[in-house]
């Protein structure tokens, strides 16, 4: 078939286990900006990148208070799934998801309603707070409810440390049992989906090279070329928010 969107559906319908990599771009129809597209914070703000390193963010204070500011009215607060999270949820209901892998920390597709047992979030959450000495985990808004009482950079109850949003700053180790995870769903697949992701941001982007090795087929959905694109079996370009629902569409049910 020519129309690039229906060789897509066709693999789809015809795997057994999709395992779905989502990234920035399935969140940007929800109001969320991503860093690296034409809109993005960074591409927009080059300096912004430094607030995402942990060194700055450990050196300093001034980088958390700023980072603190920032986390008090991030637009995922405000944030409800759009049409991509959803068109995820049609496909975990087909039958043939085996995970969902994202690099995001806006947890909306589990707002959407796909399984929390098979989100992976490789990049964790802006949802928690960790902190950086001994690891305690609390709800963010516990967190900015003191620096809503007037604390700048509010360190961990229990230890004293330097308490950050439970996400992966740059320079900061994924989640090895996560990782690992990721790793297997990648190699267990027989679609490896890629959606709204610039794919540079490595270890998660390697996935794609682990389900191509392992002989899944590849399909990249993304506004913007990605360095996958040559390995991927089918490039869907355009908006995600209209590109993905129509690949689920007709998506019939996974048979064993
Ligand atoms: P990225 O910013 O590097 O890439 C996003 C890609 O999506 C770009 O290539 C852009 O062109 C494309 N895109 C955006 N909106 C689109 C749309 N509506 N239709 C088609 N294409 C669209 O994001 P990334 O690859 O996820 O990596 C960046 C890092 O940023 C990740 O580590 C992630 O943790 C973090 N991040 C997360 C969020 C979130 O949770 N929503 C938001 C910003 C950044």
């Amino acid at each position: 078939r020519d129309d690039p969107v229906a060789r897509a559906a066709d693999l789809l319908a015809r795997a057994r286990r999709v395992t779905v990599l989502t990234g920035a771009g399935v969140s940007t129809d929800s109001g969320i900006p991503d860093f690296r597209g034409p809109q993005g914070v960074w591409t927009r703000n080059p300096a912004a990148e430094r607030l995402a390193t942990l060194q700055a963010y450990v050196e300093d204070p001034e980088v958390r208070r700023e980072s603190w500011r920032q986390r008090a009215v991030h637009p995922v607060w405000d944030a409800r799934p759009g049409p991509a999270h959803t068109a995820l949820v049609d496909l975990e209901r087909s039958g043939r998801l085996l995970a969902l892998l994202t690099q995001n920390i806006d947890e909306l597709h589990q707002a959407a309603g796909s399984s929390p047992d098979l989100v992976v979030e490789l990049h964790g959450t802006l949802h928690h707070v960790a902190c950086l000495s001994c690891g305690a985990r609390a709800p963010m808004s516990e967190a900015l409810a003191r620096v809503a009482a007037g604390e700048d950079d509010p360190p961990c109850p229990h230890c004293g440390g330097i308490l950050k949003s439970a996400t992966i700053s740059f320079g900061q180790e994924l989640d090895a049992g996560v990782l690992m995870r990721a790793r297997r769903a990648a190699v267990e697949a027989d679609v490896l989906l890629a959606v709204g992701t610039s794919l540079g941001v490595h270890p998660a982007a390697g996935v794609v090279d682990l389900a191509a090795a392992a002989g899944a087929s590849v399909v990249i959905v993304n506004g913007e070329p990605t360095p996958y694109d040559p390995v991927a079996d089918v490039v869907l370009r355009g908006g995600i928010g209209e590109v993905l629902p129509r690949l689920v569409r007709d998506l019939p049910a996974a048979t064993d």
